[in-house]
């Protein structure tokens, strides 16, 4: 039996027969709606947390991310963009994968500052288990230790150019 992506039986019965139909109708126009208007799940995985806060001035209204139709938000079910900063530990490496399983496709990942991207200050810790790219697809690096909010700014909106771009294939 095959399953769409959204995991609605094409050739089941019944109820799973109904949705699979509905979501095809509605694909399209969903699709649209949330090509316009990406929303970001923004998680700090340890590190010193300098990337973290780095990442939430641009989600404030100095940088203003909302007048690209970015929204930030608490669900994975409901992102679009994965936002991740910090070293990836051992304790920590469950979840991350259990969230990004949980985030619908078409999604974005970025990967934020050196901790997520190389292990950065934490590279011989023997908690860490990163990088980032080992656990999950990464789509965007933002590198620095931290980076600035305009580089985090400029990854952002690349995230949301091949977000539009994943979403209209
Ligand atoms: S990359 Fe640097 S600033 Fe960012 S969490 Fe790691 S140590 Fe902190």
């Amino acid at each position: 039996m095959d399953n769409n992506r959204h995991g609605y039986a094409d050739n089941g019965s019944g109820a799973d027969m109904v949705k699979g139909t509905l979501y095809r109708i509605l694909e399209k126009p969903l699709n649209y709606a949330r090509r316009k208007s990406p929303w970001i799940l923004h998680l700090d995985t340890g590190g010193c947390n300098g990337c973290a806060i780095e990442t939430f001035a641009i989600l404030s209204p100095r940088y203003d991310m909302e007048r690209f139709g970015a929204l930030s938000k608490g669900n994975p079910r409901h992102a679009d963009i994965l936002v991740i900063s910090g070293a990836v530990s051992r304790k920590i490496k469950p979840m991350l994968k259990r969230i990004y399983e949980q985030t619908p496709e078409p999604k974005v990942v970025m990967a934020i500052g050196s901790c997520a991207i190389t292990k950065g200050v934490f590279h011989d810790s023997y908690n860490i288990v990163g990088p980032l790219d080992r656990i999950m697809p990464v789509d965007v690096y933002v590198p620095g230790c931290p980076p600035k909010p305009e580089a985090i700014f400029d990854g952002m909106l690349r995230a949301i150019e091949k977000f539009r771009e994943k979403v209209e294939k």
